[in-house]
């Protein structure tokens, strides 16, 4: 597993990963985690990736996406 989350790689992104997450609009979180909503990829933090991934959150997220 890579260390892209972690340490070095991160001091190498934007701010050094920090920014505001586009779903729970927390600041300098660590927005590094990619998750995919319908057909896109998209950065949020850790903790919205694991409530993406339990199934909440999706009104948020459906806001981040174009609806088609
Ligand atoms: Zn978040």
């Amino acid at each position: 597993m890579g260390k892209t989350h972690r340490g070095k790689g991160l001091k190498e992104q934007v701010r050094n990963g920090r920014a505001v997450c586009p779903v729970c609009k927390r600041e300098s979180v660590k927005v590094v985690y990619e998750t995919q909503i319908k057909d896109k990829t998209v950065k949020v933090c850790k903790t919205c990736k694991a409530a993406i991934g339990h199934g909440k959150l999706q009104k948020e997220v459906e806001a981040l996406v174009p609806a088609s």
